[in-house]
């Protein structure tokens, strides 16, 4: 049997350089997290062969002495964490002090650095490993380490790598999300001798998105910043109609740490659940700060994983703040414009007839009203932290109460749209700003007719006729018995029917959009979703909604034309809804293909 004995270090440090550098994207991280450490305002990062052949990262922090270079480079020499107590408060990335060990043990390893307080620099070089050599070197105030042949000494390594472009990839988004963390300080990032990008130090977030995603994508953001007692939430969301294909664009940050957080990113998702269509992610960089000791950062090697030490607490934090958000920009992120809404010219009544507020309210709402959520468009799919009927506590004041969320304030159209006619029956085309819009006509119907009815229902202003001449209908046994239980919801929901035998009825009022030739047959559509669960009375949130959708599919019609104004018209009503990119089903209504993306369409 073989004795137990302690490894030689060279042995651990191999070992430990498999758990934290698995790919030269980790060496990345280790060494820019180093230079940030130390106070760097400034960090230029070069590599070549994604990383395999060269890595060399140069910073203008505040440096070591040769002492202090040469203990950096044993196993758990750090100058950040005195005691394990310390771990609760690190203000700083790194504190295992097992980075620098770990990649010379798996590369070779040249290290310049020169302290402010001394005239002379150190360089101290390794190779897989094994001491080479320390001594003087002449250098400005700073660390510059050069990491090449990585993971030579460690074929089973290497052989787990990925193509020079995926390796790459990995290392742009790393430096990217240090950028993004740290827009005081400067960055540069060359691959091949080309520069990636070149970030002055910026004064703002903004600034440096624009830096380095581009001015395009900066310009679909929007800032956003939430205080609740020990957390904060602070950055930059997609604008509504943003989305990507994939989750790339969800950055997240816990106390300026990049993270790949399952909470935050389901939160985020949540909260986008009603602003962008099924399928697609939302934009976000997003700065979550906290107690340091009520996460813990300490779950993987790496330290990318956080856990939280309540989870549904933050969770329920991000959402209410991401919403609020939302919400906000929708009311009031339009574009200036001199005509409002109420100067629009209405669309031809056969397609909208205007819902006014003089409305003769038909069904007492008091109860509706009482359960209501303040903001049930955005009702997010999982249940919050909150009790499902009880109102989620928006801890801004900026949250309108139902009654203001109920008539959109009037907003400025886009009358600067140029319309340029319709397609296929189907889709109206604009000039827009940023290049051609294409509306989906029934899609942006949906939702405006959507809003409007659930709005209707939900404030009980819902305008009902009596009709002259009855309308009979004959049921099976099955549906008598079901609509029979009914008879009180449709009523409080304008529709009145009256039982007049075994199995007949009569409808004897119905909504005022309704056509009276339509009676019967909507009636039935409503008898099958009660017979499918789909309107379930004690949801009266989900209820209304499925009332709303279905109430919309046989309100509207689509005129075979569509002129000038009656295209403003719809585009200034579509605006004017709280959730105007999506259709009550999710699909957008909107698609805008921007200046670049035709340009890159045409490879110009
Ligand atoms: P940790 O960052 O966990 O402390 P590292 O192995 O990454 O461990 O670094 C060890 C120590 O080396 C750091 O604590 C720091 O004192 C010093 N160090 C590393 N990189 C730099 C740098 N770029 N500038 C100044 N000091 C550095
Ligand atoms: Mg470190």
């Amino acid at each position: 049997m073989t004795a137990i004995r302690i490894l030689p270090d060279r042995v651990a440090n191999q070992i430990a350089a498999g758990e934290v550098i698995e790919r030269p994207a980790a060496v990345v991280k280790e060494l820019v997290e180093n230079s940030l450490d130390a106070g760097a305002t400034q960090i230029e990062v070069e590599f070549r062969h994604g990383g395999r052949s060269l890595i060399r990262i140069e910073d203008n922090g505040g440096g070591m002495s040769r002492d202090d270079a040469l203990l950096s480079l044993e196993r758990h020499a750090t100058s950040k964490l005195l005691e394990a107590a310390d771990l609760d408060r690190l203000g700083t990335f790194g504190f295992r002090g097992e980075a620098l060990p770990s990649i010379a043990s798996v590369s070779r390893f040249e290290m310049q650095t020169r302290p402010s307080d001394s005239d002379e620099g150190s360089e101290v070089l390794i190779n897989g490993g094994k001491f080479v050599h320390v001594r003087d070197c002449g250098r400005p105030k700073g660390t510059r380490i050069i990491v090449s042949h990585l993971f030579n000494s460690v074929p089973a390594r290497r052989k787990f790598l990925k193509s020079d472009t995926t390796e790459s990839a990995h290392i742009i988004h790393c430096v990217r999300l240090y950028a993004l963390a740290c827009p005081q300080t400067a960055f540069t990032l060359i691959e091949d001798d080309r520069v990636i990008f070149r970030s002055p130090q910026c004064a703002t977030l903004e600034e440096r998105v624009a830096e380095i995603f581009g001015r395009q994508m900066a310009e679909g953001l929007l800032a956003l910043e939430t205080v609740e007692p020990g957390l904060r939430l602070s950055g930059l969301i997609g604008k509504p109609a943003v989305s990507r294909a994939t989750r790339h664009e969800m950055i997240t940050f816990i106390n300026r740490r990049p993270v790949d957080s399952r909470t935050l990113n389901y939160a985020l998702i949540e909260s986008f659940h009603d602003a962008i269509p099924k399928g697609r992610y939302p934009v976000a960089v997003l700065f979550l700060e906290l107690d340091p000791a009520s996460v813990d950062v300490n779950v993987h090697p790496a330290k990318r994983e956080v856990r939280f030490r309540d989870e549904s607490r933050v969770r329920g934090f991000v959402i209410r703040a991401v919403l609020d958000r939302l919400r906000n920009a929708s009311a009031s992120s339009l574009p200036p414009d001199p005509v409002s809404t109420s100067d629009a010219v209405p669309i031809s009544p056969g397609e909208i007839r205007p819902i006014t507020s003089a409305t003769v309210p038909t069904v007492d709402a008091s109860r509706e009203s009482r359960i209501a959520a303040p903001f049930p468009v955005y009702r997010p799919a999982l249940p919050l932290a909150s009790p499902p009927s009880a109102p989620i506590a928006f801890p801004n004041s900026t949250v309108a109460p139902p009654q203001a969320a109920a008539t959109p304030p009037s907003r400025p159209a886009r009358s600067n749209w140029r319309y340029l006619g319709l397609i296929h029956a189907t889709y109206a085309l604009f000039e827009t700003d940023a290049g051609l819009g294409l509306l989906d006509r029934r899609a942006a119907l949906e939702r405006i007719w959507f809003e409007r009815l659930d709005e209707q229902y939900r404030t009980g202003t819902l305008e009902s006729q009596r009709l002259l001449l009855p309308v009979p209908v004959e049921l099976d046994a099955i549906s008598s018995v079901l609509l029979v239980d009914k008879l009180s919801f449709l009523e409080k929901h304008g529709i009145d029917v009256g039982e007049f035998g075994r199995n007949f009825f009569r409808i004897e009022s119905i909504p005022s959009w309704l056509e009276p030739g339509d009676a019967e047959a909507f009636l039935r559509d409503l008898i099958g979703a009660f017979r499918d669960g789909r309107i379930d009375e004690k949801n009266s949130v989900l209820a209304r909604e499925e009332l709303a959708r279905l109430s919309t599919n046989r309100a509207l019609r689509l005129p075979d034309n569509l002129n000038e104004t009656e295209a403003h018209g719809l585009v200034s009503q579509l605006f004017a809804c709280r959730q105007p990119m999506t259709n009550p089903s999710g699909r957008p209504t909107f698609i805008e293909l921007s200046h670049g993306e035709l340009a890159r369409r045409f490879q110009k």
